[in-house]
Parts: C-alpha cells; structure tokens; sequence
C-alpha cells in the first residue's frame, strides 16, 4: 500500500476557545448556498440547515455559572452508521473523508435517522441527504485547510492530515476525547476540553460572622464524597469559593461537607443531573 493512502483527514476542536462567533458555520453557508460541486455536494438551501452547528451548554447558576460552546459537524467515521446503512450512496475516501453522494442517495431520508451525530440534514427541495463534507472539493484542489479552520481566529478548529498512528499520539499528547465513544463509530473529529460542555460541577460559598458581619471564610476545607467516599478534597479561596469540576452527569448520592473554626456543617442528597450551586454555607 501507498504511503499516501495512509495519511487521513482529522478535525480537532478546542471548546474551550469556541466563543460561539459562527464564523466557521457561516462560511459552510458561504460555500455552499448556491453552489453546486458535482461529485462533492449538491447546493445547500439557504434556511434550514446548520452543516456546522454550534451547540451551547450553560452550566450552573449566580455566581457559579459558566457557558461552553461545542461545535458540531459530520465527524467523518471510520466505523460510520450512515455508510452501513447506505454502502451504495455513502463512501469513505482514502484519506478519511465520507461523502455523500447526491444522486445515488435521493429520497434516502431515512439516513438522518442513522446519523448519531445529528450531522445529516433533510434537503427537502431537492429529496437529498446533505452533510459538511470537510471541504473535499477545495483540499481536492489543493487547500491546505477546510474553510471553517481558515476563518476561525481563535484556532478554535485545527485540521490535520496525519496517519493514524500519529494521530493517537495527538490525542494521547493532548487529551483529546470524541463525542459518543461508546458507540464506536471511530469518529475522525476530535474535542479539547470536552468536559467543558460534557460534564458537570458542585459549587458553593462558605461564610462565616465576624464581629456581627458576614465575612467570606477563606481556608476551610470542604471535601466531596460520592457513595460515602472522598473523592476530592479544597480549600475554599479567598472569597470562600469552591468548586468541585469535571464530574459525570447523572450520578447521584454527592455530598459535601465542611470544616471551619472548629465546626462542621453537611449538605446530603445532591442530586447531579446538572452542575449545581449550593449556595452560602455559613458558618454562625
Ligand atoms: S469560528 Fe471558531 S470560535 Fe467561531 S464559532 Fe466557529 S469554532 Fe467557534
Ligand atoms: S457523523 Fe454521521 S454522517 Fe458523518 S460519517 Fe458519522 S454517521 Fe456518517
């Protein structure tokens, strides 16, 4: 086998440099709306589809509270539902890229449906399935980068082209995660600081009365258990702050409790289907 054939397409996306400007899914539209690329990709409509779409999570609440943005797109798969669900319409490139023929693919709206990514959308006008197709037609000519990676000015979007042993050295280095890992679909787009937007935190403030005031407490411990085990232990800041990051959405049975002045106070049954703030923890 060729050298060549070996060195495949791969997005990676940092959310913790998304601010959500929609750039990138502009210039899809920019690219697209219009314009036909025979072999590529039939126009896209002008309304109704996002082939880039930026997704938002808020997390939290008052003071506690943060925002991510996750930029979602066709994750071009190695092991892709579509395909198997389409071998005759859908086709994996040698350098990685799936593409989805117009012609061979009319009237399958059924492969939206396949899609676990939400990244196929219904052309309605046209009876077509349509996705990002990773710029295809410009790297064909000889663009060195997908569009949406040229515009994004805060590097928010990084393409590599790299064999895929490389590539696990990339996200081994990196810390890179994929969105939905556990359906195996081998997805070629990768995330940064994923957790930003996939997981969830406890927060609260610690407080205390000093000569009739209500003062922050800086320094008191305060620690996490889940199922009656530690699993992380802070000192609340300066403006007796602390926040407990990075934890699985759905797990139940958190509790925290906290050590200051002498004395201890517990807050039990935190439910953590979302982050959550706690609120004041005073200390009298
Ligand atoms: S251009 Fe970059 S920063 Fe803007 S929405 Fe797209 S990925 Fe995010
Ligand atoms: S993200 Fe969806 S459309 Fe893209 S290759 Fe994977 S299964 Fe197919």
């Amino acid at each position: 086998m060729k050298k060549w054939n070996l060195i495949k397409w791969n997005l990676i996306i940092d959310v913790d440099k998304c601010t959500n400007c929609n750039v990138c899914a502009v210039a899809v539209q920019d690219e697209h709306v219009g314009n036909q690329f025979p072999g590529y990709a039939e126009e896209m409509p002008k309304h109704g589809h996002r082939w880039i779409e930026i997704m938002r999570r808020e997390r939290g609440t008052g003071t506690a509270m943060d925002v991510a943005y996750l930029p979602t797109l066709c994750q071009h798969c190695d092991n892709a539902p579509c395909i198997k669900k389409a071998p005759d319409a859908i086709q994996k490139r040698a350098d990685g890229i799936v593409l989805i023929d117009p012609v061979k693919a009319k009237g399958r709206k059924d492969l939206v449906e396949a899609c676990p990514y939400g990244a196929i959308w219904w052309n309605a006008e046209k009876q077509i399935p349509q996705h990002w197709i990773f710029d295809a037609h410009l790297l064909d000519r000889g663009w060195k980068e997908p569009r949406c990676v040229t515009v994004c000015a805060t590097n928010a979007m990084t393409s590599v082209k790299v064999d895929d042993a490389h590539m696990a050295r990339l996200v081994d280095e990196q810390g890179l995660q994929v969105r939905l890992a556990d359906a195996k679909t081998k997805p070629r787009v990768y995330y940064k600081n994923l957790w930003r937007y996939e997981t969830c935190f406890i927060a609260g403030t610690v407080s205390c009365l000093r000569d009739g005031q209500i003062e922050c407490l800086a320094g008191a411990e305060v620690r996490l258990l889940s199922d009656g085990d530690v699993i992380e232990t802070q000192k609340s800041d300066v403006f007796g702050d602390f926040k407990f990051d990075k934890l699985a959405g759905q797990s139940t049975h958190f509790k925290v409790i906290v050590d200051a002045d002498g004395q201890t106070q517990m807050v039990d049954n935190i439910n953590l289907d979302q982050s959550i703030n706690i609120g004041e923890i005073h200390f009298a």
